[in-house]
């Protein structure tokens, strides 16, 4: 009896692994056409074709995409809308994380203060930081202020602070170079199949794709306030061109993928979900060491550790690794500086925006000899303050109240080309 059950429980098992590795795994991917509802996106009326709104363009363009792909066996097709709907940016990055989807592309149209702007560009979510970056992010970002349940979620999100996001910028890491193949060959179709001005690819920082745990593009199809551009994205010719470069470019990059990996079964599942994490009230930062001594990036001290943040306090230089307020990327964070070699690291909590009641914090920008007027830093910076101590020339800039400041302040001097600077939090 119990051998003969086991025989039947064997058989079974037999069966169903079986149909386990013939059946092979559809390619999901996650299709999201931009805006929608009252959220109408980049829009501009013409004389002749009256008013051409970006929510309509990339619905338009989304649904001829999807239904190419729905004809090819190999794709799954999710959508986040198929009607003139607006699903929040966390409904949109939660439904593809939930679907476990293989690749997201979200389908957009472009504007600009420059009437003469135009072309196509697609963005990949990057660790590259600049100012024209962060414009972009924010205004991507902005319809997130719109919804109540992503205000929840995000709340802690600043988009004016690229610092805030390290730590979720480095898990996207793994996806950038997918990410890259496919944003490179959707612009080349553009470019030699329909005959359009590619601006390139880009690394952005843009909510819809910092928050996938997949390989995802944002394709930013045309101008809309382009009078000829914008003809073309309202056009059938237009929207049926694009769709077609962005269908073969899904087509080839899963030839890609799957040259890479040796068969069907393509990019490496996220893990199944686990319950929402919620954020915490304070940032944590990883304290690494204290020293009187002044390391600078990539100083065999630092252990080959990136986005450290010293900053000076009684005398010490104390540095600082990764940022975040969600509890698990603290632990890994912590993780990551021990296996680095930081035995004795451990997180330090920072009220976020908390104002300096006695004191202030200001920008170290050189220590030791003392500078000459012409040098650089003298040349570009006015009112910089000069100490001297046991001999040796302190200089410093910026009076600022909050650490968000001063991290600000450190990244404007960064981009005027005086690197290597350090925060320091005066007691008065
Ligand atoms: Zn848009």
């Amino acid at each position: 009896m119990h051998k003969q059950n086991f025989k039947i429980i064997l058989s079974f098992l037999l069966i169903f692994s079986s149909t386990l590795i013939f059946s092979q795994k559809k390619f999901t991917i996650v299709l999201d056409a931009g805006h929608g509802g009252s959220d109408h996106g980049a829009n501009r009326s013409y004389a002749d074709i009256g008013r051409v709104a970006e929510k309509d363009v990339t619905l338009a363009v989304t649904l001829k995409v999807g239904s190419m792909l729905e004809k090819n066996r190999d794709f799954k097709v999710i959508y986040t809308r198929k009607f003139d709907e607006y699903p929040s940016l966390s409904d949109r990055t939660n439904l593809a994380n939930r679907s476990k989807a293989d690749l997201f592309v979200s389908i957009h149209c472009n504007s600009s203060q420059r009437p003469t702007a135009y072309g196509t560009e697609t963005y990949v979510q990057g660790p590259n930081q600049n100012d024209e970056n962060l414009e972009v992010a924010k205004r991507e970002n902005d319809v997130i202020f719109l919804d109540e349940k992503d205000k929840q979620t995000f709340g802690s999100y600043n988009p004016s602070s690229p610092e805030s996001l390290i730590a979720l910028k480095l898990q996207q890491n793994k996806y950038l170079e997918s990410s890259l193949l496919l944003g490179g060959l959707v612009e080349d179709n553009f470019v030699n199949k329909d005959k359009r001005f590619s601006r390139g690819v880009f690394q952005k920082n843009l909510h819809v794709l910092r928050m996938n745990a997949m390989p995802s593009v944002l394709i930013e199809t045309g101008f809309i306030n382009h009078p000829e551009e914008s003809h073309y994205l309202a056009s059938e010719k237009g929207q049926s061109e694009i769709s077609e470069s962005i269908y073969n470019a899904i087509i080839d990059y899963k030839k890609a993928i799957d040259r890479k990996t040796g068969g069907s079964i393509s990019v490496k599942k996220p893990e199944p979900e686990k319950p929402a994490e919620s954020p915490l009230k304070n940032d944590f930062r990883i304290l690494l060491l204290s020293s009187p001594t002044k390391y600078n990036d990539g100083d065999p001290a630092l252990k080959g550790l990136n986005y450290i943040l010293p900053l000076k306090d009684n005398g010490q230089y104390k540095y600082y690794y990764g940022v975040t307020n969600m509890a698990s990327v603290k632990d890994i964070n912590l993780k990551t500086a021990k296996d680095a070699g930081f035995r004795n690291a451990y997180a330090v909590g920072f009220m976020p925006n908390q104002k300096l009641l006695s004191g202030y914090y200001t920008i170290e920008v050189y220590t030791g000899e003392k500078l000459n007027g012409n040098s650089f830093i003298l040349q570009t910076l006015k009112d910089v303050e000069r100490n001297k101590e046991n001999g040796v020339f302190y200089y410093t800039y910026g009076k600022v109240f909050t650490l968000e400041d001063a991290v600000k302040l450190q990244k404007d001097l960064e981009t005027k080309g005086i690197k290597n600077t350090i925060i320091q939090k005066v007691f008065k």
